[in-house]
């Protein structure tokens, strides 16, 4: 089932999630519902509540677009940055509207620590597009959009296009 997705600025996007507790029923429902919404979008990663589940979840494919699928479900991640500060070009978000892209600074590697949907605990380092993706969704978790992540100049003159943005599809309905 396709999910609709929460777009900023949304306030729910801004909480801080809540750890998973155990996999249930729901939750692999909502982690098959998530990769079809996230594949379908297209995308190469989605967190929980980008579909207004607060829960530190997150789904992700970085080969999303090639025909051998990659999919990973991240339960309760945790990172710790291990390489140095790279930029990562044309971040863009599912839930961030008008297609905006911008560049956003990201660590090169990372130590991930998490679960798996057989409550399994996974520890590996990641490095280059699966690193970017994991610190990406990560974010979400907390709250944090790579909108957040870039200058204070691009960032006010994107919130105004938002708000004129939102303005005219009030005035359309
Ligand atoms: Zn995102």
């Amino acid at each position: 089932m396709l999910l609709p997705i929460v777009v900023y600025p949304n306030p729910t996007l801004k909480k801080k999630c809540e750890p998973v507790l155990c996999v249930t029923e729901e939750l692999r429902t909502l982690v098959e519902n998530m990769f079809e919404t996230m594949y379908q979008a297209p995308g190469v990663g989605l967190a929980a509540p980008q579909v207004g589940e607060n829960i530190r979840l997150l789904v992700m494919d970085p080969n999303a677009s090639e025909e051998q699928k990659t999919p990973r479900v991240l339960i309760n991640p945790e990172l710790t940055l291990t390489g140095e500060t790279i930029r990562s070009e044309r971040e863009g978000c599912l839930s961030v509207p008008l297609g905006f892209r911008a560049d956003v600074m990201r660590s090169s590697k990372v130590h991930l620590k998490a679960r798996d949907l057989d409550w399994n605990i996974i520890e590996e380092d990641l490095e280059g597009y699966p690193a970017i993706i994991v610190q990406h969704e990560t974010d979400h978790l907390d709250g944090t959009l790579f909108i957040d992540r870039i200058s204070r100049l691009r960032r006010s003159l994107f919130d105004s296009k938002v708000k004129k943005w939102l303005k005219k599809n009030k005035n359309t309905r």
